[in-house]
């Protein structure tokens, strides 16, 4: 008797719990959620649809897809197969968890089975307390813990025979994607990036090779978006082609460099514990005392979003950043910084308006570490920025693009300036290129009165 084994963020066939679990006859099944897909933009269901393609030739051509409501199709697959039980990764969004719930229960009312197996972390969420047995509210606390339950090896595959039914192809998701588009994106570009990265496991292992011989310099390095100093694997670590055990693995080790890694790999993990913990923390601000901080509405405030949206605000390493995100459909680190802090603290928007925008355009889009690397900008986060550091383009772009060269990669109308993050306001306009949208020192005064005045609100 097969299994079905559905798919969601763990689209591989390496280092594979649930798959593993699943036994030798195994119906591989994708759904497309109409209600999911329609919140997720063309680039990353472009990008999606090719790492499907990739999975489903792997498996021979055998991988089911089908469109609908999760709650209603895999059960009608599970049937259609003579499955009694379907295999998946555990999910820990708050909306994944629902839905998980909803699907065991219709299977069991069919005499079915539901079994979730592993996660896409190398710790489950929601596991990690502290000494007083609360979840972590900071990182530091967190990851002290977070190292102590490493060193879980790779998980190895039995030979598996891929059932066939039937199934539309995976093209079908990029007809579906992209319907909810909120209104404030108004005229922005919508079509998917011209320059997606690779997809799929075979990709995978090549970034991940290509990383390792590269690694050593991570962590001096990887503030640079200037130099092609960090992993890449974001997207893969996104769609659960790569699971974050398999990278330990492959680049364990007690270089700084490795120890880096390992904290990045840990913010992740960390953001998914809060997520988990926090569900309201997607959309609302984890530290419900700088949630009254006043930020600007209204079609202005749409336009000036939209502006920067495009890149064209007039501060270079914004505008690069801004547009390697709309080529691209990724965004250096350092940059992600930087842009989020413009928007929050400089245009003094809704920190949410720009995790939108993040996460309709970004390949590596994910709930977690989006909407709390958002939080940590906006001040509203765990471990957050103290509201009073307030990054500067200008001198940020000074330090870590010290030559100017991310900016000339991306800012076309820059190309053949020396320094080109020098700008200051009131220098003699770049040919084509947008004179700066605000004056820096004006709004980060203004800034700063806005969050004093959330957090030491004055007495009515
Ligand atoms: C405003 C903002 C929004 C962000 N949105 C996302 C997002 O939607 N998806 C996403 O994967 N990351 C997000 N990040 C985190 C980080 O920018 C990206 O993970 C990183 O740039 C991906 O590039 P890389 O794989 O080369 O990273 P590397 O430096 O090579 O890091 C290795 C891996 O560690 C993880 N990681 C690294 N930094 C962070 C971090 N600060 N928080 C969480 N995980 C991290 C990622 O999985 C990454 O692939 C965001 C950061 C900010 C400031």
């Amino acid at each position: 008797m097969p299994s079905v084994l559905w798919f969601r963020r763990d689209l591989r066939l390496a280092d594979h719990p649930a798959l593993a679990a699943s036994g030798h006859d195994v119906v591989g099944l994708f759904v497309i959620d109409p209600s999911l897909i329609g919140e997720v933009g063309p680039s990353r269901a472009q990008y999606l649809a090719a790492t499907l393609e990739s999975l489903n030739a792997s498996i021979g051509g055998r991988l089911v897809v089908r469109v609908g409501d999760p709650v209603a199709i895999v059960p009608q697959v599970a049937r259609e197969a003579g499955a009694a039980t379907v295999y998946a990764t555990m999910e820990y969004t708050p909306r994944g968890r629902d839905r998980d719930d909803r699907v065991a229960n219709r299977l069991s009312a069919d005499g079915r089975s539901w079994c979730a197996v592993g996660s896409p972390y190398v710790v489950e969420p929601a596991t990690t307390y502290g000494a007083s047995g609360q979840p972590y509210r900071v990182f530091s606390g967190f990851r002290r813990a977070w190292l102590s339950r490493l060193g879980e090896p790779p998980i190895s595959l039995g030979e598996v025979n891929w059932v066939a039914l039937d199934g539309v192809g995976a093209s079908a998701l990029v007809a579906e994607a992209g319907r909810r588009r909120p209104h404030f994106f108004g005229d922005l570009p919508d079509g998917p990036s011209l320059h997606l990265p690779g997809a799929g496991e075979p990709a995978a292992a090549v970034a991940l090779e290509r990383f390792a011989s590269r690694l050593e310099r991570y962590d001096v390095e990887r503030d640079r978006p200037d130099l092609d100093a960090t992993s890449r694997l974001s997207a893969f670590l996104r769609f659960g082609v790569l699971h974050p055990r398999t990278v330990l693995a492959r680049l364990d080790g007690p270089s700084a460099a490795a120890a880096k890694l390992r904290d990045e790999l840990c913010w992740r993990e960390f953001y998914a514990d809060v997520l988990a913990h926090h569900p309201s923390s997607a959309w609302r601000a984890f530290r419900p005392s700088m949630a009254s901080v006043r930020v600007d509405r209204g079609p202005r405030a749409e336009e000036r979003f939209r502006t920067w949206a495009r890149g064209e605000t007039g501060f270079p390493v914004v505008d690069a950043g801004m547009r390697q995100l709309l080529a691209e459909g990724w965004m250096h680190n350092r940059v992600r910084m930087n842009t989020a802090s413009f928007l929050v603290k400089h245009l003094h928007l809704d920190w949410r308006w720009g995790a939108k925008w993040f996460l309709w355009r970004l390949v590596d889009g994910d709930l977690a570490s989006n909407q709390h690397g958002w939080q940590w900008v906006a001040g509203t986060g765990t471990d957050a920025a103290p509201f009073f550091r307030i990054f500067n383009p200008t001198r940020q772009a000074e330090r870590f693009d010290p030559h100017g060269d991310y900016v000339r990669r991306y800012v076309a109308e820059l190309a053949d300036v020396a320094v080109p993050h020098c700008l200051r306001p009131g220098a003699a306009p770049m040919s084509g290129y947008p004179a700066p949208m605000i004056d820096l020192a004006n709004e980060r005064t203004e800034a700063l009165a806005r969050y004093a005045a959330a957090v030491h609100p004055s007495p009515t």
